[in-house]
């Protein structure tokens, strides 16, 4: 029975992990044989993955058939877009303001840049995943109600709600740039309708994580290095969670920008 502190880490764990969302989006459809779900998901660590699943209670393997748990089937429900907050196009949309741009801490990775928070109004609500094709690096993510977009070391976080973060920022100028240049964009659709553009596929590789970590080689996380956990973050091998040390208030900068560098693996 999936429910407590521990159970609940294994489900976090287990859907921290785009290969294996993607496997239980299949499995919301029907029930795969292993070879299907290999041809979608990829032979590389299935065994794994699906391991994964089946600790946290999420899928099972009956008779060569992998399928849903009854808890995995709620558990997908609950994640499943709200008809009344899924929106098809943009009309009734407002175009965007930039109402507050401030300036937080210092970028961990780079203490010469900062950390920024602003906010675009109105809040595009459930209209925000449809502008996810604007972007080459552009990334919406159901698990935080977010578009993440990458410009070059920049991250952007709009949430539906309208609040957005960037880190690696050098100045309020340059957010505000960036942020002229985001606002002129969506609104720009927001006027004539989206057209879908094909996007470049966003790679992160284990040394664009290893930037963001503590790098203190302190092993709290089972592994000798931040290295070695950085490869085996990317290779799905373990958890963000595992490295504690993020949660100490010095790395909150750079906790968010690998929990949004996470969407991409
Ligand atoms: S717990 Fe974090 S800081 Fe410590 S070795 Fe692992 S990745 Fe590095």
């Amino acid at each position: 029975m999936v429910g407590g502190q521990a159970d609940v880490k294994l489900v976090s764990n287990a859907m921290a992990n785009a290969t294996r969302r993607k496997i239980m989006a299949m499995l919301v459809e029907k029930e795969r044989t292993r070879a299907e779900v290999e041809q979608a998901a990829g032979a590389s660590m299935l065994d794994y993955h699906l391991q994964m699943l089946q600790q946290a209670g999420l899928a099972d393997i009956k008779e060569e058939q992998i399928v849903l748990t009854e808890f995995g089937k709620n558990f997908m429900e609950t994640k499943a877009e709200k008809p009344a907050e899924a929106r098809k196009d943009l009309s009734g949309t407002m175009p965007l303001k930039i109402t507050e741009v401030r300036q937080l801490l210092p970028c961990i990775a780079d203490v010469s840049k900062f950390r920024i928070i602003a906010r675009l109004e109105p809040n595009l609500g459930g209209a925000l995943k449809l502008l996810e094709p604007l972007f080459p690096r552009g990334r919406y993510s159901e698990r935080i109600g977010a578009l993440i977009i990458q410009k070059g070391n920049v991250l952007i976080t709009l949430y539906s709600t309208g609040n957005v973060t960037m880190t690696m920022i050098s100045s309020e100028a340059e957010a505000r740039a960036v942020l002229e240049s985001l606002k002129e964009t969506i609104n720009k659709a927001i006027a004539s309708g989206i057209t879908p553009v094909a996007r470049e596929r966003v790679m992160v590789d284990h040394a664009e994580i290893y930037k963001y970590l503590p790098r203190t080689d302190c092993k709290i996380c089972g592994e000798q290095s931040c290295y070695a956990f950085a490869i085996r973050l990317v290779a799905g091998e373990t958890a963000l969670e595992k490295c504690t040390p993020l949660l100490e208030p010095r790395f909150a900068t750079s906790l968010e920008t690998l929990r949004a560098l996470r969407e991409y693996l």
